[in-house]
């Protein structure tokens, strides 16, 4: 991948990448001119964490539509795919939209266990999809 100057100057200041290979005896300020950067973490998935939206019942009812991830039904209930008793968290993947009868259903039990489908996609949503509802 190449990048501009610019573009790699900021990765080397947020600390994402480092100089693998420089120019010679260039240098920009203290830093060594750079040929070759060498990505030291996965930015993507690390600016995408840092811009989007926290966990909320309220963001999680707008990405599942108000709908239950097992039947479809109106849910008003917050379903932890790992149960909160397993040490399951409030997260974006570890929580579906879910009516109270197919919570209750599910009890517990992982949806493996329960043999109970989740129809919904599970996955962190940006502020566009769910709106600004923190
Ligand atoms: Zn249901």
């Amino acid at each position: 991948m190449r990048v501009d100057l610019k573009h790699a100057i900021r990765m080397l200041v947020r600390e994402v990448a480092i100089v693998e290979e420089s120019e010679g005896d260039r240098m920009i300020g203290h830093l060594p001119f750079p040929k070759v950067l060498k990505l030291v973490r996965y930015v993507k998935a690390a600016w995408r964490h840092a811009r989007g939206p926290a966990w909320s019942r309220k963001g999680l009812m707008a990405r599942d539509g108000h709908k239950c991830g097992y039947c479809g039904g109106k849910a008003d209930t917050v379903d932890h795919i790992v149960p909160t008793s397993a040490g399951g968290r409030s997260t974006w993947l570890n929580t579906v939209a879910a009516c109270g009868r197919c919570n209750s259903k599910k009890g517990a039990r992982s949806p493996e266990l329960s043999k109970m489908a989740i129809r919904h996609r599970i996955y962190a949503p940006t502020w566009w999809e769910i709106g600004i509802v923190n």
